[in-house]
């Protein structure tokens, strides 16, 4: 389905309700105000109105749509399960590695797959690269993982940094405090996202946080994409207002944040 997140083209929602619409399980403080869980409150979304907590519903992963992945002619970036994490606990490791098949033999299509469960992530890839005797997944299939704070940057980039992957990316959103001193983790990640939270009720996000990871990623070599502000950016102990209420349009950024950069193309 085509997108309005900037760092994509697609999202393909490969696992859903069996009933009609989605199911996640909240990990951590990025979670709380999860835009999935509130548009599956939603019927006149599709939503379900299940809450993204305790026991998950029937679910039904997609084949057909992995399955037409492999005749699409135009190369596109698909951010695939937007809705959920494919590396939940509750997600069968088959289903895992049927989302691999698929992105294997569709090399013109570049998968971006962001978790906030990257250990079992790095287990689930690992069987499927011994299963196909591979030692490096293929390039077109990029891993990340949800930073938000200091906690969650240990946490989630060391099991990162193991997956053999051309392209690791972190996607810092949202981003709900100073994340510090970051040098260290960035020799292993290819691509930075960085977002304040956007949507009702939205946590503050100060600029200076952002102006931090960017200049570690600037000093580093490594890309970055600034994909917005948050709806309640701070910038020198004021509010700064965009009129995007996302503050996720590129012009209204202070100049020298306006970067929106990706690694350079890879090829197997
Ligand atoms: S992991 Fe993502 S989709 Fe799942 S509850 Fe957290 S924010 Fe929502």
């Amino acid at each position: 389905m085509p997108t309005n997140i900037e760092w994509t083209d697609l999202t393909d929602n490969i696992i859903r309700a069996k009933e009609g619409g989605w199911w996640c399980q909240k990990i951590s403080d990025g979670c709380k105000n999860c835009y999935s869980e509130k548009l599956n409150q939603n019927s006149f979304f599709g939503g379900n109105k299940l809450p993204y907590s305790g026991q998950p519903p029937e679910l039904t992963l997609d084949t057909e749509a992995i399955r037409k992945w492999g005749f699409q002619r135009k190369s596109r970036r698909h951010f695939v399960a937007s809705m959920t994490d494919v590396f939940g606990e509750w997600v069968p490791r088959f289903w895992q590695h049927e989302m691999l098949d698929g992105m294997f033999v569709a090399p013109k299509q570049i998968f971006q797959i962001l978790t906030k469960r990257p250990e079992i992530m790095l287990l689930s890839m690992n069987e499927w690269l011994s299963n196909h005797g591979l030692e490096e997944l293929p390039s077109n299939i990029w891993v990340g993982t949800s930073i938000e704070n200091r906690r969650t940057l240990e946490e989630r980039s060391q099991p990162l940094s193991q997956i053999p992957a051309s392209v690791r990316f972190w996607s810092v959103e949202p981003l709900l405090k100073h994340l510090g001193d970051i040098s260290q983790y960035l020799n292993d990640v290819q691509l930075v996202i960085i977002g304040g939270e956007s949507g009702p009720n939205s946590r503050p996000c100060h600029i200076e946080w952002i102006e931090s990871i960017v200049k570690q990623c600037s000093e580093s070599k490594t890309p970055v994409f600034v994909k917005q502000l948050g709806a309640n950016a701070y910038y020198q102990g004021q509010r700064f207002k965009t009129r995007d209420k996302k503050g996720g349009e590129i012009e209204e950024f202070p100049q020298h944040l306006k970067l929106r950069e990706f690694p350079l193309p890879v090829r197997n």
